[in-house]
């Protein structure tokens, strides 16, 4: 068996444990965010209810700021209150609300777990993170002890973006924080102090911490109710620890809970030297041809042609405007041509590629995926009659495509449409656009 990491690395001693989760309860009790799931968490009586509340929150919590995440959480338990509501949904009802949110899969999987709770297992959720890591599809090891530990008081540590962040620096861990090894570690560590009588409170209050005092770039230590309990912050007062160690800290060099010996502690960091993660790799560059065709709907105002994407892989399910894939360095004449070969599929009738307008570029930075949209437009004078054997697709109005499951990337590419057909229009700014132009600013799902 792998020797124990050093003491300085760890909580051993009872007494500072018990401190450090007095002081942390007492803060966050004094200075937590009003938040809508932590209400349900305490103020709903039905434990299925409860349990699903917070599930729900921990879901779209993943990957996405708490500011944004209410109020599409608001309008889902409003939607959908319980489980049972959530099993009768459809997943373009589903799609729909997640609209905008990121990361679609999750909503999807939320619903198919929740048809397997309600078909499987009565509705009832599971009340230990072990059973609900294990019967849940999509639910992995911090949410089960999310829900268990807030829901069902099951005391069971959390570890999460903000915890790995508070505990490395909490005890001067800088081996690469994204490693199985040093990620067991937290786990061992967040079970150990997770406070045995309001685990819930205590797993939300180091989450709390993380969020709003211990955060990446400039944490407000002066403020920190456990500052006496940090390594980290110990350090940035009392400078490097003595070049021979004591008993206390870390033989030289094995240690494998120490920065490595060729990232030494900078003392311009101060405790930003914890954590450290080995480096990213960048995210895929991808480029994709996409047409917004569009005509005059009954009153004149215009409609688009949108198609729904497959049900599985990157947006499963979502609706974009017809889209293509396209090869790195492909030429702009090649390109036009095999976007117009892809239109007319849908069409059913011949296009000319020389007919499609080019309106710019639009760059949207998925998780793991830098896209560019190249965006063109192709006004349509006659109808098009859409073939049901391909896959499904409907003319919308632009209310009807900001209410449908499309995508933060599609509204960017209907933005940059709009812009440029307002410019057309405009006697003094009309213009055409260049290659190269982008069309819409870049974000991030
Ligand atoms: Fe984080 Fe500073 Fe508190 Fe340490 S003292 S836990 S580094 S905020």
């Amino acid at each position: 068996a792998p020797a124990p990491p050093p003491a300085r690395h760890l909580f051993s001693d009872p007494a500072e444990v018990e401190a450090l989760r007095g002081n942390l309860l007492a803060w966050y009790d004094r200075c937590k965010r009003d938040l809508p799931w932590r209400t349900l968490a305490v103020t709903e009586p039905d434990a299925d209810r409860r349990g699903y509340a917070v599930w729900v929150s921990e879901i779209m919590l993943q990957q996405t700021q708490v500011a944004t995440v209410i109020d599409y959480y608001n309008r889902w338990m409003q939607k959908w209150p319980t489980l049972q509501a959530l099993a009768q949904a459809s997943l373009e009802e589903v799609n729909e609300l997640w609209a905008g949110l990121g990361y679609y899969s999750r909503g999807k999987r939320l619903q198919e777990a929740a048809r397997k709770v309600v078909s499987e297992l009565a509705g009832r959720m599971p009340r230990t993170a072990e059973d609900l890591q294990k019967l849940l599809p999509g639910v992995g090891r911090y949410t089960a002890g999310a829900i268990a530990s807030i829901s069902y008081g099951q005391a069971t540590g959390v570890v999460d973006g903000n915890v790995i962040r508070v505990l490395c620096r909490l005890r001067c861990i800088g081996a690469d924080s994204s490693s199985p090894a040093v990620i067991d570690r937290l786990w061992d560590m967040a079970n150990v102090l997770v406070d045995r009588s309001r685990p819930g409170d205590f797993n939300q209050a180091l989450m709390e911490l993380g969020a709003t005092v211990c955060v990446p770039k400039a944490p407000l230590c002066g403020e920190c109710p456990v500052k006496q309990h940090c390594q980290a912050w110990r350090r940035k007062l009392f400078g490097n620890p003595p070049k021979v160690p004591d008993i206390e800290d870390c033989g030289v060099g094995d240690c494998p809970l120490c920065p490595p010996a060729t990232e030494p502690w900078d003392s311009s960091l101060g405790v930003t030297n914890f954590p450290r993660k080995a480096a990213k790799k960048p995210p895929r560059a991808m480029r994709t041809a996409t047409c917004v065709l569009e005509r005059r709907g009954c009153h004149g105002a215009p409609e688009y042609l949108i198609v729904q994407r497959p049900s599985s892989g990157l947006l499963a399910g979502l609706w974009e405007f017809p889209s293509l894939p396209l090869a790195q360095d492909l030429q702009e004449e090649r390109e036009r041509e095999e976007l117009a070969d892809h239109l007319q599929v849908w069409m059913g009738q011949p296009v000319a590629a020389k007919g499609l307008q080019f309106i710019g570029e639009v760059i949207h930075i998925f998780s793991h995926i830098h896209q560019t949209y190249v965006v063109y437009s192709l006004p349509l004078d006659g109808d098009v009659t859409l073939d049901p054997a391909l896959s499904p697709s409907r003319w919308v109005t632009e209310d009807e495509f900001h209410a449908s499951a499309v995508s933060t990337a599609m509204k960017k590419v209907l933005k940059a449409h709009e812009k440029q057909r307002r410019q057309e229009s405009s006697p003094v700014k009309g213009s055409k656009r260049k290659r190269g132009a982008k069309a819409g600013g870049a974000g991030s799902t």
